[in-house]
């Protein structure tokens, strides 16, 4: 089949993410666009990442205690406002047999408990956040980037980039999920955004695991720039020929778009 194409697609590393976990629940969110009900995880994850951030931002000046009542403090007022919009809690996504109720203050403690685990991590650590003006803002946090290839423009954020103790500079992102990456396609994207644009020697990244509280094991992610070009354009193409083969597996268990399922509900096919 020939493609055409007119203009150059968005895509992002969640959306290759989502595509390779699942090709019909990538279909279900990005091509018919429902909504997956919200998740007490996604705001233990937002949250932490953002008081993580501004914790960096302040150099480090604040306490544990501030760390863990502001991430409360949003984390709450995330979870009001959503619930604004879904009432029936029934219908959040949740750990299995496990009330929503439960979930969210289980999740609260588990932020809490991260965030100190990343608060003593960081001090104990000889890593560094990066200040350096080639980055927007000056400092490796949340850092912006775009590479423009012939069929797409892949965009995206990179959570750290870092200065190990020797000098090295690396590309590093938080996990708050219980899974690790199995693939580390994700550090080598913003390993490459690092150099492309920002003209940083960057070849290693870290996966930090909340959960665990310590430092990653760095990954060597010195991908060329054509190999990460050619995968983003092949799931480029794989959405634009209409291609989202379903793929079940133990992921269904908590999968938002399970009510629009075709490959669950098969008389959803033809609707
Ligand atoms: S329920 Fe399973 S097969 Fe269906 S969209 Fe979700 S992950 Fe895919």
């Amino acid at each position: 089949m020939t493609l055409e194409i007119i203009s150059k697609s968005n895509r992002s590393v969640s959306q290759l993410d989502l595509y390779l976990t699942c090709g019909e629940r990538y279909r279900l969110r990005y091509i018919d666009g429902h909504n997956e009900p919200p998740a007490a995880w996604l705001f233990q994850g937002t949250e932490f990442h953002g008081v993580a951030e501004d914790w960096e931002l302040n150099n480090r000046t604040e306490s544990a205690e501030w760390m863990t009542s502001e991430y409360e403090r949003r984390y709450l007022s995330a979870v009001e406002n959503a619930k604004r919009e879904w009432p029936e809690l029934w219908k959040w996504q949740r750990a299995p047999k496990q009330r929503t109720e439960d979930d969210i203050v289980s999740r609260l403690e588990r932020g809490q408990t991260q965030l100190r685990a990343y608060h003593d991590h960081a001090l104990s650590s000889d890593w560094r956040i990066l200040r350096d003006d080639r980055l927007p803002r000056g400092v490796g946090l949340e850092v912006a980037f775009e590479l423009e290839f012939n069929e797409v423009i892949l965009r995206g954020f990179i959570d750290q980039v870092r200065v190990q103790a020797n000098g090295e500079i690396t590309a590093d992102d938080l996990k708050t999920g219980a899974k690790k990456p199995e693939s580390p396609v994700q550090l080598a994207v913003y390993a490459a955004a690092l150099r492309e644009i920002y003209g940083l020697n960057v070849h290693r990244g870290s996966y930090y695991m909340a959960k665990d509280g310590k430092a990653g094991k760095l990954l060597n992610v010195s991908h060329p720039i054509e190999q990460l070009e050619a995968w983003f354009t092949m799931l480029n193409r794989g959405i634009l020929a209409g291609v989202f083969l379903p793929k079940p597996g133990s992921h269904c268990t908590m999968c938002g778009m399970k009510p629009w399922c075709s490959y669950q509900k098969p008389e959803l096919f033809f609707t």
